[in-house]
């Protein structure tokens, strides 16, 4: 069995998961489950990053212990996502104690190769971002990352000796292995301005793993992060590693495409086969933010309309590159018109026609060829799941317009069953095609037609005879605008 491995990033728990994070999950999830059912050992990762200076200053200011504060917000991540069906392989926790022990592993294997070294640092720190930066990286006295003020410090610390894995960085830069491409030409801008070793200690944070070699020190908290792409497999290089598919927003892609390949090079390691850096979502035009009280929760949405709607609205909306706009309106409105018209619609007709006749049905083959079927596998096997979902809508709405154009409910005979033997087919297609972005959607259609949920793989998807089909019942009910 050919192996996948596919990572989002871990999440910093300093508050609970927003539209964005869910956004993250779920398309590592329905590319994940696509590889599924393409028969690949797929090892999906995702989980929470949990140390560092912002955590304890956050639980602090909640009265709380740092470790409950972080098993708290961890934990709210991890029902969200089971309530998103997001089906990982592992939640990893950067406090969880394997990840622990191989981060030692790793900085005691780095230090005596002579790539961890100690020093002073100087330079400018923005606390929210738990970033460092250089004199030349801040704009105006500001942090640009965020725009916040930075703070100026001077302090012992172990640096890690980035600037010795200048070539391979270029090279994997170079190497399109970024998706979107234009977005390499930023990372290489940025390179322009220097490429410096990089603290990857500090003494004043407690809130942290301590240096195996000195134990003053604690381990900065994106590197310790970086690495549980690594210590989550526990090392099962051969196996899993370069990890196909790193999904990252567009943020963090400096950590992911720079540092990142650094440290793999001071390992010996190879760099990841892609990376994705997806965009931002905007509300309703406006950045989320608590300020404006706009910050979406995705597990009220996934109450009230269910995972399935809230996964489709999320991949449907944009290209996982570009930034984008949701809202509760947007949301209800693809569940009325493409979940409820278009897919749920010609289910319910088409199977209603069926059970008519109890039968298996045979015919002439009117309709696969309206599937774009290839593009559909070529979209994911550039990770493009928006593009893919539109290519599946488009053969639900070629399917609908055939039930009307050809008024198959007048039809009788050969032509009655040619109908709907190409029908049944199709809606078979679409239950398997639609799992990895609706699962319970694609289990629902497909138990209707008579299978049970292992029949949901690639190789089932040429026609056949079918039938006779079980029970029809309603995917999408409308909801009412308010
Ligand atoms: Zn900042």
């Amino acid at each position: 069995m050919l192996a996948k491995y596919i990572t989002t990033p871990i999440f910093y728990v300093n508050d609970k998961p927003h539209i964005g994070h869910a956004y993250t999950v779920i398309l590592a999830d329905v590319l994940s489950r696509w590889f599924k059912i393409n028969n690949y050992d797929v090892f999906f990762l995702t989980g929470t990053d949990e140390h560092g200076n912002k955590i304890e200053k956050t639980a602090r200011e909640k009265g709380m212990d740092p470790k409950d504060f972080v098993d708290q917000i961890s934990g709210l991540f991890k029902s969200a996502f089971a309530k998103l069906d997001i089906q990982y392989s592992r939640f990893i926790r950067t406090t969880d104690k394997d990840h622990e022990e191989n981060v030692k592993r790793i900085l005691k294997y780095l230090y005596d190769k002579g790539d961890i070294y100690k020093g002073t640092y100087e330079g400018y720190y923005c606390l929210p971002d738990e970033s460092y930066f250089t004199e030349s990286e801040i704009i105006d006295g500001k942090c640009p990352v965020c725009g916040r003020p930075v703070q100026k410090i001077s302090e012992e610390a172990y640096f890690f000796r980035l600037s010795k894995y200048k070539d391979q960085i270029i090279n994997f830069l170079n190497s399109n292995s970024i998706i979107p491409d234009f977005r390499v030409k930023e990372q290489l801008n940025r390179l322009k301005n220097g490429l410096f070793d990089l603290d990857i200690s500090r003494k004043t944070v407690k809130w942290g793993i301590e240096l195996p070699f000195d134990n003053s020190h604690t381990t900065y908290v994106w590197f310790d992060a970086l690495l549980n792409y690594l210590t989550a497999i526990n090392f099962d290089l051969n196996k899993y590693w370069p990890a196909d598919l790193q999904i990252i927003g567009k943020e963090i892609l400096w950590f992911h495409s720079v540092i990142w390949i650094g440290i793999l090079s001071a390992l010996n390691l190879p760099p990841p086969k892609k990376i994705l850096a997806h965009g931002f979502w905007l509300v309703n035009g406006q950045k989320m933010s608590k300020s404006l009280g706009n910050v979406i929760d995705p597990v009220l949405w996934v109450e009230k309309y269910g995972s399935d709607a809230v996964r489709y609205a999320l991949i449907s909306e944009k290209p996982a590159h570009d930034d984008g706009d949701i809202s509760e309106e947007k949301l209800i409105s693809k569940i009325n018109s493409d979940l409820a018209d278009e897919l749920g619609n010609l289910v319910y007709r088409v199977l209603s026609l069926s059970l008519k006749s109890n039968k298996v049905f045979e015919g002439d083959d009117l309709l696969s060829k309206e599937l774009d079927l290839e593009g559909i596998k070529n979209d994911f096997e550039n990770y493009d799941a928006f593009s893919a979902l539109h290519k599946i809508m488009d053969f639900v709405r070629k399917c609908n317009k055939f039930v009307s154009d050809k008024r198959i409910w007048e039809l009788e005979g050969k032509e009655f069953d040619s109908a709907i033997y190409s029908l049944l087919n199709s809606i078979k297609s679409i239950g398997i095609l639609i799992y990895p972005f609706m699962p319970n959607t694609g289990i629902k259609i497909i138990k209707m037609l008579g299978y049970d949920e292992s029949y949901i793989n690639v190789k089932n998807l040429a026609f056949g005879p079918i039938g006779p089909v079980k029970y029809r019942e309603i995917l999408f009910s409308k909801v009412e605008k308010k």
